[in-house]
C-alpha cells in the first residue's frame, strides 16, 4: 500500500530514543536522559516578546515562502559579516528548520542514480534525505579525531557524485574541519564541478578555534555551496521551526518554486521572532560558556573510566567516546551496551550504529550539569558492573 520510497526510509534513531525514554519516564523511571539534540534552555525572553507582538500586531498571514524580505537582508549582512560570505537576498530562502531545507536542496539537485558523498560518522538524516531524492549515499568513514580532509572525499568522488555534505562542527563528533582543508575541499569540489552542502548548524556552538564557512575561500567555491544555518541550536528555538539556507540563485529559485507548492514557508511569527534573535548574541555567549563548562566536566569524568576512550569535542553540544575495548563479555556492540545500560541503571545514550559509527555511544551535555554528574556516576557503576 506504501510507496517504496517510504517503506526505504528508516526513522530517526535519536526521535525513536527520546520516545522511547519519555515512555520510561512516564511509567515512573527516573531516567537520566543524554540523547538530546536540542539546547536545555528556554528561548531568550527578547525573542518571545517579539513573537508576541507580532501575533497582537495580526503579523500571523502567510509569509511569502522565500521568506519575509526583512529577515532574508539580516541574513545576508550576518553571512557577510561573520561568514565571509556574499549573497543578496534573492539567493537566500527562510525554511521550515534546516532539515526542511536539506531535503529541498537533495530536491532540487539529485536525480536518480546520482551520488552524494556523506562523510561518517554523520547525522542520519543526510543518509535518509538523500535516498527519498532517488539519489544515493556514498559514505566516507573518518578515523578518529574525525577530521575531515579532502583527501578523505577525493577517494569516493566517481563521475556520478552530485554534492558532499560536510557538517562543521560535526553531529555527533564534535570535530570542527580545519581551516586549510575547508579550502582544499573547495578547490576539489571546483575542479570535480560537484556541489557542496555545507551545514552549518552549530557554528557558534564552538569551543576551541574559530568556525570558517567552505563557501568563504573563492568566489568559485561559492557558487558551488549551498550553505545550510538556522536558529534551532544557537538561539534555542527547535520548536519555532525556522532555518536558511544561501546558495547559487537557479537553486534557491527552485527552492523557492519547491516551498511555493510543499510547505508555503515556515511561520510569519518565527519569521519575527528570527529578526529579533539577530539583533542580540548575549544570550548565546551564556549558553556557550555553560556547554563549555559541561564539556570539561564530561571529559574529565569519561576519561577517568577505564577502557572508554574520549575525545574532547571542539563544538556542538555531544561528546563520541569509543566503547570498543568493553566488548567480548556481556556486549559486543555499541546498541547492546545503551539497552543494558538503560535497562540496568537507567541512563539512555545513543548508540554509534544511529551514525553509522558503531562502537561509539552519543552523549549529549545540552542537560543540567546535575544531570550530567548522575549520568557519569551510573556509567561509571555500570562499566565497573558489566
Ligand atoms: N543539522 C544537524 C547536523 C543537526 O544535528 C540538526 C538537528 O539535530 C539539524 C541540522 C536540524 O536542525 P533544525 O531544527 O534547524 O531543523
Amino acid at each position: 500500500m506504501l510507496s517504496k520510497r517510504i517503506l526505504n526510509l528508516s526513522p530517526s534513531p535519536t526521535l525513536s530514543l527520546d520516545a522511547k525514554v519519555k515512555q520510561l519516564q512516564a511509567d515512573g523511571k527516573k531516567i537520566i536522559n543524554l540523547t538530546l539534540g536540542e539546547p536545555d534552555f528556554n528561548t531568550p525572553e527578547y525573542i518571545r516578546i517579539a513573537a508576541k507582538e507580532a501575533i497582537d500586531s495580526g503579523f500571523t498571514h502567510y509569509a511569502p515562502p522565500a521568506g519575509i524580505l526583512e529577515l532574508r537582508e539580516l541574513i545576508s549582512k550576518k553571512l557577510e559579516k561573520e561568514n565571509g560570505l556574499i549573497y543578496n537576498p534573492q539567493e537566500i530562502i527562510v525554511g521550515v528548520g534546516s532539515k526542511q531545507l536539506l531535503h529541498s536542496v537533495f530536491q532540487v539537485l539529485c536525480e536518480d542514480g546520482d551520488e552524494v558523498i556523506v562523510p561518517t560518522p554523520t547525522w542520519s538524516t543526510y543518509i535518509e534525505q538523500i535516498k527519498l531524492s532517488g539519489a544515493t549515499p556514498v559514505l566516507a568513514p573518518l578515523l578518529p579525531p574525525f577530521k575531515l580532509t579532502a583527501k578523505d572525499i577525493e577517494q569516493k568522488i566517481t563521475p556520478r557524485t552530485k554534492a558532499i555534505i560536510i557538517n562543521n562542527p560535526s553531529n555527533p563528533t564534535g570535530a570542527v574541519v580545519e581551516k586549510t582543508e575547508l579550502a582544499n575541499i573547495g578547490e576539489l569540489a571546483v575542479q570535480k564541478n560537484i556541489f557542496i552542502i555545507a551545514d552549518e548548524i552549530y557554528e557558534k556552538i564552538i569551543f576551541e578555534g574559530s568556525h570558517f564557512s567552505v563557501g568563504s575561500f573563492s568566489p568559485v567555491a561559492r557558487n558551488q555551496t549551498i550553505t545550510i544555518n538556522g536558529f534551532s541550536k544557537a538561539y534555542a528555538m527547535t520548536g519555532w521551526r525556522i532555518g536558511y539556507a544561501a546558495g547559487p540563485r537557479d537553486i534557491i529559485y527552485a527552492m523557492v518554486a519547491l516551498a511555493g507548492q510543499t510547505t508555503s514557508g515556515t511561520s510569519s511569527i518565527s519569521q519575527k521572532a528570527a529578526v529579533a534573535a539577530f539583533g542580540n548574541d548575549s544570550e548565546i555567549k551564556l549558553m556557550t560558556n555553560e556547554f563549555r563548562r559541561r564539556r570539561a566536566f564530561l571529559f574529565v569524568e569519561l576519561s577517568k573510566i577505564d577502557k572508554i576512550q574520549v575525545l574532547k569535542p571542539e563544538g556542538a553540544f555531544y561528546i563520541f567516546p569509543d566503547i570498543r575495548k568493553l566488548f567480548g563479555g556481556k556486549y559486543n556492540s555499541s546498541a547492546e551496551w545503551a539497552i543494558g545500560l538503560l535497562e540496568d541503571v537507567e541512563v539512555a545514550v545513543v548508540p554509534g550504529e544511529a551514525f553509522c559509527a558503531p562502537g561509539f555511544i552519543r552523549i549529549s551535555f545540552a542537560t543540567s550539569i546535575d544531570n550530567i554528574k548522575e549520568g557519569v556516576r551510573r556509567i561509571t557503576d555500570f562499566v565497573l558492573d558489566s
